[in-house]
């Protein structure tokens, strides 16, 4: 079952109200069309009837796709920096719906899944691209690492974030974005073969690894770049 309900939007160009239909809950394994509008980054987006901006409501949502093996809690931007305990509060949610007094078919089926959370419409995306392409997503946070530790400009601000795009034949394609809003900056192309180099040299990325990936939030911002 997915869930969905109207949720009033103001546009923040004109002040326009407006109702956008928002997702609690998506079973992607029922109703695929959910999964493609995420990749296409167009679920929960409407145009502004007044001013015909692109509004979208950021999401807050559980996303389940059995057949992937997918358990993402997605919230929005502003929720970053309680990641700890949205980490600990989806754990929690995650035991009692998958282990414990679960029946056997459904504690089966919870070792299947991974168990993810995001923030912000990139961030979810980013995870189902991952899934996609068959790209371990804390090796993706370390070619991140290793792309910002290579680069001249130096991004701190907490406004910004660094997400997967798009996946090419010989290069990963991230993007700068910037707000609430994730509006696009500039791109950042990485070789695609990145993601093997760090795979094989495993105990050169170790620590790394395990600073971005002690839980479900695997991303670089549970850990300062060092
Ligand atoms: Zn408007």
């Amino acid at each position: 079952m997915s869930i969905a309900d109207p949720s009033p939007l103001t546009c923040p160009d004109c002040g326009a109200s407006t109702q956008v239909k928002t997702v609690h809950s998506i079973n992607a394994d029922r109703a695929p069309g959910y999964r493609q509008a995420i990749l296409d980054g167009d679920l929960q987006r409407v145009s502004c009837p007044s001013c015909e901006a692109s509004l979208r409501v950021e999401p807050s949502l559980t996303y389940v796709d059995e057949a992937r093996g997918l358990w993402i809690r997605a919230w929005p931007l502003g929720a970053l920096p309680e990641w700890e305990a949205l980490e600990a509060e989806t754990l929690m949610d995650f035991e009692r719906l998958y282990r414990g007094g679960a029946p056997r078919m459904v504690r089966d089926l919870g070792e299947r899944l991974s168990t993810r959370i995001t923030f912000g419409w990139a961030g979810l995306r980013e995870k189902l691209l991952c899934d996609a392409h068959d790209i371990d997503d804390a090796t993706l946070e370390l070619v991140k690492m290793r792309a910002m530790r290579a680069s001249s400009a130096l991004y701190v601000d907490e406004d910004l974030t660094l997400r997967l795009s798009e996946v090419l034949d010989d290069a990963l394609l991230f993007v700068w974005l910037e707000g609430p809003a994730e509006e696009v900056l500039e791109p950042l192309a990485v070789p695609l073969r990145w993601l093997e180099e760090i795979e094989a040299r495993p105990m050169d990325w170790n620590r790394a690894r395990h600073s971005i990936s002690g839980g479900p939030f695997v991303d670089l911002n549970r850990a300062p770049v060092a």
